[in-house]
């Protein structure tokens, strides 16, 4: 039986290829331009949410002007306020229940450690829940804030490969969140 060789690739073509990371950046820009925000507002924090919808801030120059209120059809999970340890679940479940790829933002101090909150009844950030990939400073944060979250988000997804979410590491920091 003939032995079977296998082709190297020339000097400077190895790794994915130039067709499928160029894909990748092509996808990442489109994706970055149109990612549809799901507001899930507890309290004060999401009233800064609506001034940066409106027309003075002006989402819509980044292509986010579209809410989505089903997990279903949304691409970033913008949670604005106190999170008390019984919505725990239920942040968990609607992160769950979005489609791939999707990122996290907590939108100020309660949404990311607290904030003055720090009492039994009050989850302690959400990142004791689920992943989360842009906290914004602030009590509340200016919509200014809100959207420069939204423009590392735009960054994250230009620059993620579209293979990174089925990579065992992806995989293995959702398994730690006990959601896989
Ligand atoms: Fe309200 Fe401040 Fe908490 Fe935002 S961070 S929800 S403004 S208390």
């Amino acid at each position: 039986m003939s032995e079977v060789k296998m082709v190297e690739a020339p000097e400077g073509f190895e790794g994915s290829g130039f067709f499928a990371t160029s894909l990748d950046k092509v996808m990442g820009i489109a994706r970055s331009h149109s990612l549809w925000p799901l507001p899930f507002a507890t309290s004060c924090c999401g009233i800064e949410f609506m001034a940066t919808m409106a027309s003075h801030y002006d989402i819509s120059r980044f292509g986010s002007e579209r809410p989505s209120f089903s997990p279903r059809q949304a691409d970033i999970l913008m949670v604005m306020g106190t999170i008390a340890k019984k919505m725990g679940p239920i942040v968990r479940q609607v992160y769950a229940q979005m489609a791939e790829p999707k990122w996290v933002m907590a939108v100020g101090a309660c949404a990311s450690s607290g904030g003055i909150f720090d009492t039994y009844s009050v989850l302690q950030g959400i990142d004791r829940v689920i992943p989360v990939d842009v906290y914004v400073p602030g009590c509340p944060p200016r919509p200014e804030q809100i959207l420069d979250g939204l423009m590392q988000i735009q960054e994250l997804a230009k620059s993620e490969s579209l293979r990174r979410r089925d990579s065992d590491e992806y995989k293995a920091l959702l398994d730690s969140y006990k959601i896989l």
